[in-house]
């Protein structure tokens, strides 16, 4: 009996994996169809002695930004001018680059495109760099040093990679005399470490009012990057173009009560009130968003990617691609990380706690600060209202300092256009690499871009290994030389494969050149 019941157990259980292995072999997939680059390429752009100094020029100017108001607009003014004195094609008065310097310091260019019927494009970078006052950094922070291969100063990828990158790609394509079909954009802010007021956003208010630019194709801009070492199971390098950006909310929790000596204690103190209300936020998290946002898609093409031992291969994929079963199970793997968790929720950090003036004085009220990092498929609202039910005490106020709602979901799929010209291009350049969505956990200021179009990429052609992700924003920034090289071509493609027909782009007339599905 209980043999024939293992063996109807077995035959079942045996049913469900093929059933769920045939939906596994229906997978998302990502085609992309533009031939490789290589450096011996005709139209390869290298990076000369010339080119490289250039960068290095550009790195030496401390164009930090302090805080709103206090940025070092001495070094802006300076960087400007010597980039309108560098790239003398893109400046000069005959050229088909048009400059129009925003607000004194951030730059917009223009290349009209010959048909009208296109929609214009926006790359974007930032020229101004966080400070790296505090930091023990072994190199000098802006002499742009050149060791063992890297290029050592901040602003090396966040953010001058691109606006030199861009530039280059420019000027080498105007000395191909570059007549665009798409009219482009071409737009550096001064502020975006500060949020971009000064910059994005009055760049945003030109394109709207002046240029009467109503919707963009698509916007690139700086976010995720090549990553090596990104999942275990995954030996190529992870191309990770940034499809969404976490929103934040800014939280206080506070509880007041009358003060009172603590020779003679009530049963409950301020501070244990709230210090209760913290803990509960900290046991219940938020709920899980897995298969609501761009997740989804990200687990289910690294499926399609994972080079893992049979079985453990087939069950990988069985369970990614059917989340619907399983996603309890993935959701309980994933939150136990901190970077995918990161990736599946609303994250709830606890920042600050502040109460108390005495040793022997009950306080009257105490604070707590929560930082939420908001997942695409939550509002502010939704993230404030789970808080309040999960702290469960009327007492406790809750109020919202401030906040962003998460950005909207650029497609990501097959069929788009916008999607596969700056993933293409950025397989096309990394040509190791696995094309992933991703979901950009810091902030950029492409916010102020999002009323044109929610196609917003967030990729910098920038290729390292995960140890290395702290220093953004962190201590010995540096590029390889030869990354610095990909990102000129990066740009350099991007700008050119935007240009190409919609059916060259998605298959078509290319598919010759088809390096096959990832
Ligand atoms: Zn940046």
């Amino acid at each position: 009996m209980a043999r024939t019941a293992l063996v109807t157990i077995a035959c079942l259980a045996g049913l469900l994996s093929c059933l769920l292995l045939l939906n596994s072999l229906n997978s998302r997939s990502i085609r992309l169809t533009l031939r490789p680059c290589a450096k011996s390429d005709e139209d390869f752009i290298q990076l000369t002695e010339e080119r490289l100094a250039r960068f290095q020029r550009g790195l030496r100017f401390r164009t930090v930004s302090y805080d709103i108001g206090r940025q070092d607009t001495q070094q802006l003014a300076e960087m400007v001018s010597f980039i309108r004195s560098s790239f003398p094609r893109v400046h000069s008065a005959k050229s088909s680059v048009k400059l129009t310097v925003i607000n004194q310091y951030s730059l917009l260019y223009k290349v009209q495109g010959s048909d009208s019927s296109l929609l214009p494009a926006l790359l974007m970078s930032h020229l101004d760099v966080v400070p790296t006052d505090g930091q023990n950094w072994t190199k000098p922070h802006f002499d742009a040093v050149v060791e063992d291969g890297y290029i050592y100063a901040r602003g090396t990828i966040d953010d001058k990679v691109g606006v030199f990158g861009i530039l280059e790609a420019m000027e080498y394509l105007l000395a191909k005399d570059w007549k665009p079909k798409r009219t482009f954009y071409i737009a550096f802010g001064h502020d975006e470490e500060i949020h971009g007021f000064q910059g994005a956003a009055r760049i945003a208010e030109h394109l709207r009012t002046v240029e009467k630019v109503q919707k963009l194709e698509f916007v690139s801009d700086e976010g995720m990057v090549v990553l090596d070492g990104f999942v275990s199971g995954l030996s190529a390098p992870a191309i990770i173009i940034g499809v969404s950006e976490k929103g934040y909310v800014n939280l206080r929790l506070s509880y007041n009560s009358t003060p009172g000596h603590s020779s003679m204690p009530p049963a409950e103190s301020v501070i244990g009130v709230l210090a209760r209300a913290v803990a509960r936020l900290e046991a219940s998290q938020q709920p899980s968003q897995l298969g609501n946002g761009p997740e989804k898609a990200i687990l289910e093409l690294l499926s399609t990617y994972l080079k893992l031992p049979f079985p453990a291969n087939i069950a990988a994929r069985v369970v990614l691609n059917n989340l619907w079963l399983f996603k309890p199970l993935v959701s309980y793997a994933l939150s136990r990380n901190p970077p995918t968790n990161a990736l599946i929720r609303t994250t709830t950090a606890v920042t600050m706690f502040n109460a108390g003036i005495k040793h022997n004085v009950l306080a009257s009220s105490a604070q707590a600060v929560v930082n939420h990092r908001i997942h695409p498929s939550q509002t502010i609202q939704q993230v404030v209202d789970h808080d309040r039910q999960v702290i469960a005490d009327p007492r406790i106020q809750i109020e919202i300092l401030d906040g962003i709602e998460a950005s909207p979901v650029a497609d990501c799929e097959e069929s788009s256009y916008a999607f596969q010209v700056v993933a293409g291009t950025a397989q096309q350049v990394f040509t190791d690499g696995r094309v992933l969505p991703g979901i950009f956990v810091a902030k950029t200021d492409t916010n102020h871009y999002l009323q044109f179009t929610r196609n917003v990429y967030r990729f910098t052609p920038n290729h390292i290994h995960m140890r290395d992700a702290n220093r953004y924003h962190g201590v010995d920034e540096r590029i390889g030389v030869t990354v610095f090289e990909k990102a000129i071509n990066f740009y350099y493609h991007l700008l050119r494969n935007a240009d190409l027909p919609r059916e060259q782009v998605l298959g078509g007339a290319a598919a010759a050149a088809c390096q096959g599905e990832l």
